[in-house]
């Protein structure tokens, strides 16, 4: 390698130049990391049969909110957590727009008793 402050060659493992005294920067030692990083659990894709468990059991009322709450927070497959957590976005959603229809049907409803 060569000196990066005034160019001269520079033997390897040498802390210093030899020909202006410059620091020579030492090349990191990326192959002597003590801690590697521990492998990332691989889950397998959800099969065919899996899914169709999956959606069968979705169309089940009371049976479904029950699973989906099981999937997304006990299922250790992040499809199927993924899957869960949708399924139970999709239900407030839902649930929150029922309320709001109530609502707006019942004051409607009301505004009309009200004005006979
Ligand atoms: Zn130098």
């Amino acid at each position: 390698m060569t000196c990066p402050h005034c160019g001269a060659p520079v033997n390897d493992g040498a802390k210093f130049c030899q020909s202006c005294g410059a620091a020579v920067p030492q090349a990191p030692l990326y192959a002597q990391s003590s801690s590697p990083c521990p492998p990332a659990p691989v889950y397998p894709h959800l099969s065919v049969g899996g899914y169709f468990i999956m959606l069968l059991l979705s169309l089940i009322p009371v049976v479904n909110i029950v699973m989906f709450f099981v999937w997304a927070f006990g299922s250790e497959n992040p499809s199927r957590r993924n899957f869960g957590r949708a399924q139970l976005l999709i239900l407030l959603i839902g649930v929150v727009l029922c309320v709001l229809f109530g609502a707006a049907l019942l004051s409607l409803f009301s505004l009309l008793v009200s004005s006979r």
